[in-house]
């Protein structure tokens, strides 16, 4: 593999190369980069518009460029742009702050106490790695020919997107026979109209951007993201309160995945606030906050960070103008093909709503390219929706995919579903102090006579890494029967989802 470096980037494109391409792609995000690529290597005549100075994904400067069209130029020092790296970087020296706090004495590692994560300086190094990334990605469209335009994508016609270039260098059109909205999303912060003070608080953005490690933190929200920044923090030291409006954290996951990980991320030091609506905030950023709640609770803070959601990026992209139908939540409606309903416009990724992942993005992306421009055998090619499996990284990690129990008795009826379910602790934690045990929890829902495996919903050390084959099995539609065909693994934790044989 080669890197470029930030100052050695491949061209970015400031005007057309052709009076027709034969697809141009708004965002140069998973999605983007996807769809545009596999297009390229069908021989076509590829663009991709991408707002900001790097590729490869959800960028904290969209907002800015919309309004003051003031990007940086490209060859700038710029922010970060993935989420999804960096992220799970930090979830990894949490999880090194865990075993080296709580799991090294019980293996005769001495005294580690005072070991301790350096924020200050693990930042700097986190973030050039994804300015690697960054080049990565550039690099990647040069060498398979798609032309990486650098400005504010917008639809001026079904067949025509306009790009304004940063720092006031002009506009120009792109004229394309087919056009794919990739422009992901953004998380969703209040307004200081509906809660004061709201916009004192940062966003999952914002924890990319903090130079130093908060003394206290309020976490607001009880998905993927508050969860996993939450166990972050928690794990590296800082004093965490998580703000849930109900009583556990993921509450579109199976009840069992809920009922594990709520209780031990209490019991890890995670201060849960249930039932807990934010009312106000007051002070001043870096100089201490108050965060106010619906039950008269005035938790003192040094970070508030919002982790409520995301929402379409398709403000100013000239959707409505041409004519392209948003559903009430103001992502692009597509139907199994990623089409919208103009003909020509196609869409894929988080801007759809559906599956805010980046492999979801990646594939659908590819497969539409598949089908658009691929041979034959790929007219028909689209993304199954069905059956994505996912992982949470949380402390423990969390694997899930197919149907929820509620989901599954909702579909086939109590009569039809079996649950199978162990709850164990793995071996790992044989030689690690009592309190410091996590919970292993692995959970099967079979349906019908022939025990079809439905649902699979895991917790545990390793869960993230185990969960992929599970997602091939259950993808493949594999009976109970198929997994105790299969010889355990010895010893691990997965080998609970098999009997022995
Ligand atoms: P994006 O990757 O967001 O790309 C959209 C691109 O469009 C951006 O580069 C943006 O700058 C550009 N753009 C927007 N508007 C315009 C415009 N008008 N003109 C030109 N360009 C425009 N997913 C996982 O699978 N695993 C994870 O562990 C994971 N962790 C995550 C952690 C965090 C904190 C967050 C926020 C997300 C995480 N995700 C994860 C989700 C994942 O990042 C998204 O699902 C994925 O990036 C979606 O890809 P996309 O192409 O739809 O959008
Ligand atoms: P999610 O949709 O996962 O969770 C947001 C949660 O916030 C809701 O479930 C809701 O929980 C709570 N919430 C919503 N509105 C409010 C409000 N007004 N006040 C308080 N709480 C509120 O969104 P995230 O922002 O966490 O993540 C976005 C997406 O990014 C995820 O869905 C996922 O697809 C992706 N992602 C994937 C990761 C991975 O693969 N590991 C990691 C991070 C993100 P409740 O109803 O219980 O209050």
């Amino acid at each position: 593999r080669s890197f470029y470096s930030t100052n050695n980037m491949p061209p970015v494109y400031e005007k057309p190369t052709t009076d027709k391409y034969d697809y141009v792609v708004i965002g140069g995000g998973s999605g983007g980069s996807g769809t545009s690529r596999r297009a390229a290597s069908y021989g076509k005549k590829v663009a991709v518009v991408e707002a900001t100075p790097h590729l490869g994904g959800t960028c904290v400067n969209v907002g800015k460029l919309c309004s003051k069209e003031s990007t940086p130029s490209h060859s700038a020092h710029y922010p970060i742009i993935t989420n999804t790296c960096p992220s799970q970087l930090m979830w990894h020296a949490a999880d090194l702050q865990d075993k080296i706090s709580h799991h090294s004495t019980g293996y005769k590692f001495g005294d580690l106490s005072k070991v301790k994560f350096d924020w200050k300086s693990f930042k700097p190094q986190r973030d050039a790695y994804i300015r690697r990334l960054n080049g990565i990605y550039a690099n990647n469209f040069d060498r398979e020919g798609v032309e990486y335009h650098q400005g504010f994508g917008r639809l001026v016609s079904p067949n025509e997107v306009e790009v304004t270039l940063p720092e006031g260098k002009g506009k120009y059109t792109l004229k394309a026979d087919k056009i794919c909205v990739a422009v992901g999303g953004r998380p969703v912060i209040p307004s200081d109209e509906e809660i004061p003070g709201a916009s004192l608080g940062i966003d999952s953005d914002g924890f990319f951007d903090l130079e130093e490690q908060p003394k206290r933190v309020a976490v607001i929200g009880a998905g993927y993201i508050a969860v996993e920044l939450a166990g972050i923090f928690n794990a590296l030291g800082t004093e965490t309160h998580l703000l849930i409006r109900g009583d556990t954290v993921l509450r579109t996951f199976d009840p069992t995945i809920q009922e594990t990980l709520t209780p031990w991320m209490a019991k890890t030091g995670v201060n849960i606030h249930t039932k807990t609506q934010v009312t106000r905030i007051d002070g001043e950023r870096g100089q201490g906050l108050t965060v106010h709640t619906n039950k008269g609770e005035k938790i003192q803070v040094d970070v508030v960070l919002w982790a409520i959601g995301r929402r379409a990026n398709t403000d100013g992209l000239g959707l409505e103008q041409v004519g392209v139908q948003l559903d009430s939540k103001g992502d692009i409606i597509v139907d199994e093909y990623q089409n919208s309903n103009v003909p020509g416009i196609l869409s894929i990724g988080d801007v759809t709503g559906k599956w805010l992942l980046t492999p979801v993005a990646i594939a659908a992306g590819r497969r539409l390219a598949n089908r658009l421009f691929g041979p034959d055998k790929f007219k028909e090619d689209k993304l199954s929706y069905e059956d994505i499996p996912t992982v949470v990284f949380s402390h423990p990690p969390i694997g899930t995919v197919g149907l929820t129990e509620p989901q599954a008795r909702k579909k086939y009826g109590d009569d039809a579903i079996k649950i199978y379910k162990a709850s164990f602790r793995s071996l790992y934690f044989s030689m690690v102090e009592e309190e410091h045990k996590e919970p292993t929890v692995y959970k099967l829902i079979v349906a019908g006579p022939e025990e079809r495996v439905v649902g699979v919903h895991i917790i545990g050390v390793g869960s993230d890494e185990a969960m992929q084959g599970f997602g091939v099995a259950v993808k493949m539609g594999a009976r109970k029967q198929d997994l105790d065909d299969t010889v355990a693994i010895h010893p691990t934790s997965a080998e609970a989802s098999t009997q022995p044989v």
